[in-house]
């Protein structure tokens, strides 16, 4: 794509850097406000159909979906054995890609981790530069907090509150929900609020004897939220409703676009406004500042093809360019008024960073489906959603917070099992007979926000575009271990009480990032001394920047963030809007 000419003699309303769920939904929200905006995302636009392929069969892939031999995804040996810098030891293969890029689908969407290291403790860092970035290929769990996270510490003296409560935040919810629209069944749950949800997707037969099962337990099993439209959304012209079809359990996008991404979802919508102008292979590498106000003046980027750098400025700065980047980009806009980087009096910024311990969980069969015909279970936008049931009445002895199970069960575009051993026709014959019968699951659980753990910048290593790299200085502590055990246990306790035979227990515990859900590294609150923004993700030290991703995140939840995100996004960008018109940034 031609790159639109940005006209940088032009003071923009708005400077939103990154495209993904936060910048899209920040262009979304100010462009509907009547503000002029430009958008600086870091990667190119792709041709994003041709890469997600989702009616593709594995036979008609020249590698059945894996990745060209000339390429190598890091697996989790080789995250556990080295130390990044990934990079060196991979000279072979023409490109390195983190854990997620090991698929035909994903290689142009995730970037190279050579051109993009990073440095300090392990680290499982999964990076989608490009239009849309990591909504293109996200997961589409679409889950709402609640008081149960945003006062979490009220429950047990842990960490902060949130400086906003549920009541707060769930008109934003409902906005998100009718805005991009989401799948799922009301359960009337506190800790996990219902949204305003579309046709919800089926539970098969597995699934419905695991949610049976759990009834009794007094635990909860409901349909997969997803942030897909089943229904369809009569304003938006760029995505279809769910046919149902496609192999969605893939996770490497949905080329109707019936599952959100941001370009879809949020970025064409706006740029009919005429109020936005999107500049692709824009990498921000600072924040400029005003000498005179100490207010930001814009941003100084680079062209990440052409290498030449550019100026642009905006009344306003939005930085949102996911957790980490983000808080790299504040760290690197160091000046004479702001020494320690922008934004970072408290000396927070980078700190208190969170995510989800994932890896434990159990994979079970249904035998009494054993060699039964098989069923259509592929083009659903996911299984099921075990719901969080740890430490709600009752306190854990062992840990504190919480944790619930993501999974599945049925027969889908590649069969399950095919990892067992055989060949031939009678393993063909195998796999027929037992794919549909079995049923898997896996925890995500909250990792606790610690100052100790946090990212700064490498003081050598740089990326290819001649930017310090961020070191990282993050591990699970014992509360995550204490409860990675539970995990196990309660897996297996549940799946064998549903009457499934084991298959297998995981207690393996994935490497730090693996959930790809970092946040925490700007966190909100009301006191400037020990939070970086606001409650309306607006830094308390330059009024005129905000930081709308999941950067501003007190706690992790155990729920995945990203309607978060957007529902707090939307509720700043209204406000932010609002001080504009009264000239009060
Ligand atoms: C495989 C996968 C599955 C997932 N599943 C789920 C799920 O089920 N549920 C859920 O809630 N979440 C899920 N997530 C996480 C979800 O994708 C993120 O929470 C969400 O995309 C975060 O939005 P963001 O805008 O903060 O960051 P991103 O979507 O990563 O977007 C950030 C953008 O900023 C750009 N950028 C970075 N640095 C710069 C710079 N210096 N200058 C300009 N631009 C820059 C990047 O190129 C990128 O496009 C999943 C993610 C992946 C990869
Ligand atoms: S099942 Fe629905 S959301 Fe999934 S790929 Fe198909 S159309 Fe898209």
């Amino acid at each position: 794509m031609a790159q639109p000419e940005v006209d940088l003699t032009k003071k923009y309303d708005a400077v939103i850097i990154g495209s993904g769920a936060a910048g899209g939904m920040a262009a979304h929200v100010l462009t509907t406000h009547g503000l002029q905006v430009l958008l600086l995302e870091a990667g190119k636009k792709l041709d994003i159909e041709k890469e997600l392929r989702s009616m593709q069969w594995p036979y008609d892939n020249a590698h059945r979906g894996a990745l060209p031999p000339d390429s190598h995804s890091l697996s989790f040996n080789e995250y556990t054995i080295r130390r990044p810098p990934y990079g060196p030891g991979f000279e072979k293969s023409k490109n390195l890609y983190s854990y997620i890029g090991n698929s035909d689908y994903m290689k142009n969407i995730v970037v190279n981790e050579r051109e993009n290291p990073f440095t300090g403790t392990n680290y499982a860092w999964v990076r989608a530069r490009c239009l849309g970035g990591k909504t293109n290929i996200w997961g589409r769990l679409a889950l709402r907090l609640s008081d149960y996270d945003f006062k979490a510490k009220d429950r047990d003296g842990y960490g902060e509150n949130w400086p906003i409560s549920y009541s707060d935040i769930a008109p934003y919810y409902d906005k998100v929900d009718l805005y991009l629209g989401i799948t799922g069944v009301k359960e009337n749950l506190p800790y996990l609020p219902d949204s305003l949800f579309q046709r919800p997707t089926k539970l098969n037969c597995a699934e419905v004897t695991l949610q049976q099962g759990l009834k009794k337990m007094g635990r909860v099993l409901t349909q997969y939220r997803a942030g897909v439209t089943t229904d369809g959304l009569k304003h938006n012209k760029y995505r279809s409703r769910c046919y149902g079809r496609g192999a969605c359990e893939r996770k490497g996008g949905c080329d109707i676009h019936a599952a959100f991404d941001s370009p879809t979802g949020l970025i064409y919508p706006a740029m009919d406004t005429g109020n936005l102008t999107l500049r692709t292979n824009s990498t921000v590498r600072e924040i400029t500042v005003d000498p005179a106000t100490g207010k930001a003046s814009g941003v100084h980027f680079t062209d990440s093809q052409t290498m030449k750098d550019y100026t642009v400025r905006g009344k306003v700065v939005i930085v949102a360019a996911s957790t980490l980047e983000s808080a790299r980009l504040l760290l690197l806009s160091k000046s004479r008024l702001y020494p320690n980087g922008l934004a970072n009096s408290s000396g927070h910024v980078g700190h208190n960073f969170c995510e989800h311990v994932m890896g434990p969980g159990v994979a079970g069969q249904a035998r009494d489906l054993v060699g039964k015909p098989s069923t259509l279970d592929d083009g659903r936008p996911g299984g099921f959603y075990l719901a969080r049931f740890r430490n709600l009445k009752e306190k854990h002895p062992n840990f504190i917070r919480g944790y619930g199970f993501e999974g599945g069960s049925g027969s889908s575009m590649f069969p399950a099992g095919t990892d067992q051993p055989g060949f031939g026709a009678s393993f063909k014959e195998e796999i027929r007979k037992n794919q549909g019968s079995y049923i898997g699951m896996g925890a995500f659980g909250e990792v606790l926000a610690r100052y100790e753990n946090y990212v700064d910048l490498d003081p050598v290593v740089k990326d290819k575009w001649g930017v310090p790299a961020l070191r990282f200085h993050y591990k699970f502590g014992e509360n995550e271990h204490n409860m990675v055990k539970d995990m196990k246990e309660t897996a297996q306790e549940m799946v064998e009480a549903a009457g499934f035979k084991i298959i297998y227990v995981n207690d393996r515990v994935l490497t730090e990032g693996w959930s790809i859900h970092e946040l925490g590294t700007a966190r909100m609150g009301n006191d400037p001394k020990t939070s970086v923004l606001n409650q309306f993700q607006q830094s308390h030290d330059v009024k005129n920047l905000f930081v709308v991703d999941g950067s501003a995140f007190v706690n992790a939840s155990c729920q995945n963030p990203t309607w978060t995100i957007m529902a707090l996004c939307w509720r700043s960008c209204d406000y932010l809007a609002d001080q504009l018109a009264k000239n009060e940034l």
